[in-house]
């Protein structure tokens, strides 16, 4: 009995003294117990200088903006998404874009294919609301891609599969339910996804009137999930995070680089495409395809796999095609048939470029108890946000590429 309570004692003072020594204030637990992570697929970190945008601003005065959240490469739609849900590098991921092929699986993604889309052997790592679930917590996803395939066979508690018809305003009304229901269903992280910003910037281009309703429309979507928060109680409790994938760039007929010019497209099999071109070679034909392009090496840049740079931490997955072409920003790259067959090709927006490209760069805006308040923040990569994700939620994180360190400055005691 007296040696328990001695050995209790001890425990109990290795605990205080650990603490103390941990110092660290992101060691302690967060004020926040949930947390919501809101996209707007396309947003561009500057889009907000580009409208009124009132709620926003109010967001930004108490809260954390970044001046921009930097994509993985390629800057594409599923491959980030999926790097801000598992911390994951598309090498690590095994996400390398939003069309890919699988030589052991003998199988294509493409992200319209719905028994692709759900087959979570294209699913590498361990998606944020897995590891919520792991912990005993609840998550809800209102769409975040990766979260309609069973990962490690296991889903989300509440999920939908994707329907981009569901209007703006419900997919808010949902989560806002799934975070404040007073039962076992309630969650403790929640997702919402918005696509509208990222379809009028492809149709119409950055500077478009019609970008700039969709920027307004955007606001008005933030004001509405801070009143609905506010009326359910939620502002107190609940770290908001506001991001976006990745950027937009205006892309023209002017500003082409057509395939046949250098090789015979026929040589060739694309697998991801422009910006960022992958494609396989017929057989026996690898050297003189990347030569040719090589010499014609003009507003973009070519690899062969072993070649591409480190920093887009891409080439040590295996379903990495053999050559990669990257088109520089505003570029387009195709075949010539592609063009010819489509008068007017290309127009308005694209993204997938270097994703050092400012143009690239994504929106981040965060507010919340564990938040600093008006507080300005240098570019920040989006493979992070797991590491601060797990934290504020207090689980236990997967191991990841990202770390909590380069992004805990923005939290409240650091
Ligand atoms: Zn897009």
């Amino acid at each position: 009995m007296r040696l328990i309570k001695k050995v209790l004692l001890q425990s109990a003072l290795i605990l205080v003294v650990g603490a103390g020594l941990l110092g660290c204030s992101v060691e302690e637990k967060p004020q926040g117990d949930k947390v919501l992570l809101v996209s707007f697929d396309g947003f561009r970190a500057d889009y907000l200088s580009k409208a009124d945008t009132p709620n926003f601003d109010k967001l930004v005065e108490q809260g954390v903006i970044s001046e921009g959240l930097i994509p993985i490469f390629p800057s594409k739609t599923f491959p980030n998404y999926y790097a801000i849900a598992t911390g994951l590098y598309p090498e690590n991921s095994g996400f390398i874009g939003n069309s890919m092929y699988d030589t052991t699986m003998n199988a294509r993604f493409t992200m319209g294919d719905r028994d692709q889309v759900e087959n979570p052997a294209w699913y590498g790592g361990e998606p944020i609301w897995n590891t919520v679930e792991k912990n005993g917590k609840k998550a809800g996803t209102m769409f975040w891609v990766g979260s309609e395939a069973p990962i490690q066979g296991m889903r989300p508690t509440h999920w939908k599969p994707y329907d981009g018809s569901m209007p703006d305003s419900a997919r808010i009304d949902s989560v806002i339910k799934w975070l404040s229901y007073e039962n076992e269903k309630e969650v403790d992280l929640g997702t919402v996804y918005f696509s509208f910003v990222d379809s009028r910037g492809h149709r119409y281009g950055t500077d478009a009137p019609e970008v700039k309703e969709a920027i307004q429309r955007a606001d008005d979507l933030v004001g509405y999930l801070m009143e609905q928060m506010e009326a359910k109680g939620l502002s107190d409790n609940t770290n908001l995070m506001i991001v976006s994938d990745h950027g937009m760039a205006d892309v023209s007929r002017e500003r082409i680089v057509v395939l046949d010019e250098m090789i015979n497209p026929e040589d060739v099999e694309m697998i991801e495409y422009s910006p960022s071109v992958m494609m396989n070679v017929k057989e026996g034909k690898l050297d003189e395809v990347y030569s040719s392009l090589k010499a014609n090496e003009e507003h973009f840049k070519v690899y062969k796999k072993e070649d591409i740079p480190e920093r887009f931490h891409l080439k040590g997955h295996p379903r990495v095609p053999e050559i990669l072409m990257v088109a520089d920003v505003g570029y387009t790259i195709n075949a010539r048939e592609y063009f010819d067959r489509r008068e007017g090709y290309p127009s308005g927006g694209a993204h997938g470029f270097d994703n050092q490209a400012p143009e690239m760069h994504a929106l981040f805006v965060a507010k919340g108890p564990d938040f600093k308040s008006g507080y300005k923040m240098r570019p920040i990569e989006n493979i992070h946000l797991y590491s601060m994700m797990a934290h504020l939620l207090q689980v236990q994180p997967a191991k990841t590429d990202g770390d909590l360190d380069s992004v805990k400055v923005m939290l409240k005691g650091n």
